[in-house]
């Protein structure tokens, strides 16, 4: 494209004139812009294709930046889940990745000189067969271990199940197993994920719950009590042990009150109060006294101790408790308390009970403003009654008097043996007039009964002296004090001839 241009006229070719090289310079000079164009089009794109590569080389820098964060995102997520044995396989069943839960769990780790490690060497040989449905077909047909995980992942298997794994130390342990394909970018099956995780911990609770249940169905079984629930109208709904109790099978009770078993008696009211007090404040309680009546009618004494069931949302939903019954151990006490209370021989009130009972009646002496008064009753001549026909007919006369004694007062009034053959008598409410009749009327029914007592042929007759003393509200004194008093009258009454009343005339208070 370049010629050479000379200016020089002499030098000028010949041929030439001055037009010709003026008509030639314009069509260099045209050629020449040209040119320039033609190099501004290739720097231009030049220009651009730097561009376009910058641009490239930015975006595969970000792409594998992403990449790198995913990346890491991935081995993060695997060895954070350290609690699930991670493994992935290819299809022959070798080890090409094991996240450190799988590392833990399993004892094993993956080699780095090439060699191969199996998934099929954590696995139980025989589990493996028994979970493949070739089993029981074609004998002869050839199948891999590593098939079965084929045969999970085509039958879309991959929720947990209970399988077992051994650890590089020959132990065994169960797991929850998952296992899912891993797909290339064809979406065809290049590999394995298995992801398991180790159950002993949840089968060593479910153990101890077992047992602990085992346990309290034991203790429930051997021993006189029963667990119970009840909706929010107090119905039961649920019983356990009851039977063995009650006499009722689980299906006669469900559906019933503790109140339709109530058993009525005197000394079970107040008992049944308490519990029922304590369910109508919505309030638990423990060993509340209630009587009921066993499926045979039996009476039976129930300790009772039970707490309200509330939903987290404070809604009531009845109650839960356990029944103990402990009619044997009841009786028993109440026998003991009647012993520390009564005596022996006659049945009477002891001194213990007259001095409780004294407490009681100082109060309502108080209360009420009105006096008391008190017998002492000491049996006439009374060693000789032993001596002429025994102690033991002492004894039955003792008795006699004690049951005449009873029947000759109000109920209000309270009998108790003193001493050898001395009672006292409190008449509450009682002034010393009314209590001088009382006296009187005791002594008369002792001097006209006829005792007839086992062994003796004729009726023995006995005759009493009764001391009489009184307390006014405003002039309490002990009850050894008033005791004192009346044996001083009766001291007297001795003195005047037995088988008589004196009332206490001293100084009273
Ligand atoms: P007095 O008219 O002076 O009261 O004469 P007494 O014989 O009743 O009085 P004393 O106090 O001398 O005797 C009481 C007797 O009561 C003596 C005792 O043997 C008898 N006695 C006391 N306790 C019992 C008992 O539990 N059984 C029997 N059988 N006799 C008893
Ligand atoms: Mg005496
Ligand atoms: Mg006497």
């Amino acid at each position: 494209m370049t010629t050479p241009i000379t200016t020089s006229e002499t030098s000028a070719p010949p041929g030439h004139d001055i037009a010709t090289l003026e008509a030639r310079i314009l069509e260099l000079s045209a050629e020449n812009t040209e040119l320039r164009g033609e190099i501004r089009v290739a720097r231009r794109a030049a220009d651009l294709t730097a561009e376009l590569v910058v641009q490239q080389f930015e975006e595969t820098e970000a792409v594998l930046s992403r990449l790198q964060v995913v990346n890491a995102q991935n081995t993060a997520v695997l060895e954070a889940a350290s609690e699930i044995s991670i493994i992935a396989t290819d299809l022959d069943g070798r080890i090409t990745l094991l996240n450190r839960g799988a590392e833990e769990l399993l004892g094993i780790r993956l080699p780095k000189d090439g060699d191969s490690l199996s998934i099929i060497d954590v696995h139980l040989p025989e589990e493996l067969h028994s979970r493949s449905s070739w089993s029981n077909e074609t004998p002869g047909m050839h199948h891999r271990h590593i098939d079965v995980y084929a045969e999970y992942v085509a039958g879309g298997r991959s929720r947990g199940e209970l399988w077992t794994f051994v650890r590089s130390d020959g132990t065994r342990v169960p797991v929850s197993l998952s296992i899912t394909a891993l797909r290339g970018a064809e979406g065809q099956v290049t590999g394995y994920l298995s992801a398991a995780v180790d159950l002993t911990p949840h089968q060593q609770a479910e153990q101890a719950v077992r047992r602990a249940v085992t346990l309290m169905q034991e203790a429930i079984a051997y021993s006189p009590v029963f667990v119970w629930e009840t909706d929010a109208e107090g119905r039961l709904t649920f019983v356990l042990g009851g039977q063995k109790v009650l006499g009722y099978a689980t299906d006669e009770i469900l559906g019933r009150r503790f109140g339709e078993l109530r058993r009525e008696g005197t000394n079970c009211q107040a008992h049944q109060e308490s519990v029922e007090t304590a369910v109508a404040n919505r309030e638990a309680f423990e060993h509340l006294l209630s009587c009921v009546r066993s499926k045979d009618g039996d009476h039976l004494w129930i300790s009772m101790s039970a707490h309200p069931i509330v939903e987290p949302g404070g809604e009531f939903r009845g109650y839960r408790g356990v029944n103990v019954d402990v009619t044997e151990l009841t009786l028993a006490r109440q026998a003991l308390e009647e012993m520390a209370l009564h005596d022996q021989l006659t049945g009477l009130s002891n001194r213990r009970k007259l001095y409780d009972r004294f407490r009681v009646e100082i109060a309502r002496l108080k209360r009420l403003s009105s006096p008391l008064s008190l017998l002492l009753v000491d049996i006439d001549r009374f060693k000789s009654i032993n001596d002429q026909h025994g102690h033991l007919v002492g004894d039955d006369c003792l008795r006699l008097m004690a049951d005449l004694f009873v029947s000759a007062l109000r109920e209000s009034d309270l009998v108790a043996r003193f001493g050898g053959e001395e009672f006292i008598v409190l008449l509450p409410e009682t002034g010393l007039a009314e209590a001088r009749l009382v006296a009187e009327k005791l002594r008369e029914t002792v001097q006209d009964a006829y005792l007839s007592v086992r062994g003796v042929s004729t009726p023995l007759r006995v005759t009493v002296c009764v001391g009489v003393a009184e307390m006014l509200p405003d002039k309490v004194m002990s009850l050894d004090d008033l005791i004192e008093r009346a044996d001083r009258a009766a001291y007297q009454a001795k003195a005047a001839g037995r088988n008589s009343v004196v009332v206490y005339e001293g100084t009273s208070g």
